[in-house]
């Protein structure tokens, strides 16, 4: 049986990198940028006031200069600092001609329209033409996944339109006779429906297009006739019948659609039946319907996979951690990853348990905000070092 990492890196080979597409600035967050984004000008355009004073010679001898005039932020008046003169300025404004400081309004002394020179420093006070960027340079490099300050570089360089991976189309199916919608209340064996409501949102935290979502009983007709039925998707996630048994249904489903089988069963815990699978550029997975384990495989594996699809990293940034719980026994030949609390005390931080019974347990694993791993057969012992990584993929 392959091991996580085993599984993980045969996932990405078969990843293909998406298409893009530009995108308006203002649907571009969270988006990958698949271009480098060069300044179309210097950074900042002009040399400009980094403080609220007076705008000098710094090597005028005078001991008094005659204040001729006002500059404000984004004046367009051309003043002309001469030997004996300042000029009034605030921050963000263009330094006059024939200026070369800055005195701060705090260390100023001004009275009936002049002010005592005292240039010492003054220099340090303007912010130069190009000192951030020269009209050329790389502001955000391609492969970027955009955050907020990534915007508003992008916005400063005039750059409106990025070059964005487009999004990934999901469809999801989640199968199983037992389920019904969260709306109803169940009855006899019947359970809610969970998972299709946590692959939306996981989904939506990753930024992938939830394409169509359905329930589909266990009967292999109906799921072959369903997948086929949908033709542009990059990937397809069907929740339940991972396992062998007589009414798994996921694999017969992917087979009889035209998918290959690249691995069915990996060594994990929870997650175990993990089956994947390809036709062509598309991609699918047969997840194990415990709510539990479809945390635990989003994180590990598709996560990773949509991060890989739009061109940025898709590694997994495991952090370290203390455990701080005799409950991680975990002594499993599987390599475990249990959702768990880390929390930032004293300089470290500790991995604490939260009450899960089982995989089918998502109430209890609904705390956690880490998975911790648990080495194949090597219980955790309170105090050990442990690698955990955050649920929410994006450090
Ligand atoms: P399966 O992988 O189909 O054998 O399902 C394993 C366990 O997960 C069973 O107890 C199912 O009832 C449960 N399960 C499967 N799908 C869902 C779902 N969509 N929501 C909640 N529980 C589910
Ligand atoms: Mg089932």
């Amino acid at each position: 049986m392959k091991t996580v990492a085993e599984a993980f890196a045969l996932v990405l080979e078969h990843a293909p990198l998406l298409g893009t597409e530009r995108v308006d600035l203002s649907r571009a967050l969270d988006r990958v940028l698949r271009e480098e984004a060069l300044a179309d000008l210097d950074l900042p355009p002009f040399d400009c006031s980094a403080m609220d004073g007076y705008a000098l010679k710094s090597d005028d001898p005078n001991e008094w200069l005659k204040i001729v005039g006002e500059i404000q932020a984004g004046s367009r008046e051309e003043i002309e600092i001469q030997p004996g003169q300042c000029a009034r300025i605030f921050t963000g404004a263009k330094i006059p001609t024939g200026a070369d400081g800055v005195l701060m309004q705090e260390d100023a002394e001004a009275s009936e329209g002049r002010l005592r020179n005292s240039a010492s420093g003054a220099a340090a006070h303007i912010r130069r033409r190009g000192e951030n960027c020269r009209r050329g340079d790389i502001v955000v490099p391609k492969g970027r996944q955009l955050r907020a300050l990534d915007m508003a570089a992008l916005a400063s360089c005039g750059i409106t339109q990025p070059l964005v991976s487009r999004r990934p189309q999901v469809v999801h199916f989640a199968t199983g006779n037992e389920l019904v919608d969260p709306k109803e209340f169940p009855e006899g064996s019947q359970i809610r429906d969970c998972n299709s409501i946590l692959i939306a949102s996981l989904l939506a935290e990753q930024g992938a297009d939830l394409a169509h979502q359905s329930r589909l009983p266990d009967e292999l007709e109906a799921g072959v006739k369903s997948i086929f039925a949908k033709h542009d998707f990059d990937l397809l996630l069907i929740s339940g019948g991972a396992s062998v048994g007589d009414y798994d249904y996921a694999r017969p489903f992917l087979e009889n659609a035209g998918f290959n089988v690249v691995f069915h069963g990996i060594n994990l815990r929870p997650g175990k039946p993990l089956l994947f699978a390809t036709r062509g550029r598309q991609l699918a997975f047969g997840l194990p319907g415990n709510p539990v384990s479809h945390a635990v495989i989003f994180r590990l594996f598709l996560a990773p996979l949509l991060a890989a699809l739009a061109g940025t990293d898709p590694s997994h940034k495991f952090l370290q951690g203390v455990v701080d719980s005799s409950e991680f026994r975990g002594s499993n030949p599987r390599e475990a990853f249990w959702p768990c609390l880390a929390l930032w005390e004293n300089g470290a931080y500790r991995l604490r348990p939260v009450k899960i019974q089982s995989s089918g347990d998502i109430l209890g694993a609904a705390g956690a905000n880490a998975l911790l791993r648990i080495p194949p057969a090597r219980p955790l012992k309170p105090n050990d070092l442990a690698d955990f990584l955050w649920l929410k993929s994006r450090d």
